[in-house]
């Protein structure tokens, strides 16, 4: 019956795979708003934009912003 006491450990070590899920706040990312109000990883998108700002998940703060394509956008406009 090891095989049993296997699964067990695969599951015990998937609940550890998910620290983040104490906060549930963390699992949205934060977006970056752009000086038109647009979210800058889907500027061509207002229904986007509104949404971000509907549901709390869009920023002005650059430091805050979590978004890895709000970070891409940002990096390719600073590289401009
Ligand atoms: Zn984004």
């Amino acid at each position: 019956m090891l095989s049993i006491s296997g699964e067990a450990q695969n599951l015990a070590e998937e609940k550890n795979m998910n620290p983040k899920s104490k906060d549930k706040r963390s699992k949205r990312d934060l977006h970056f708003l752009n000086d038109d109000g647009m979210v800058i990883c889907n500027h061509r998108d207002p229904e986007a934009a509104h949404r971000a700002e509907v549901e709390g998940i869009a920023t002005e703060n650059i430091a805050s912003v979590t978004c890895k394509k709000c970070w891409e956008f940002m990096g390719k406009k600073r590289g401009v």
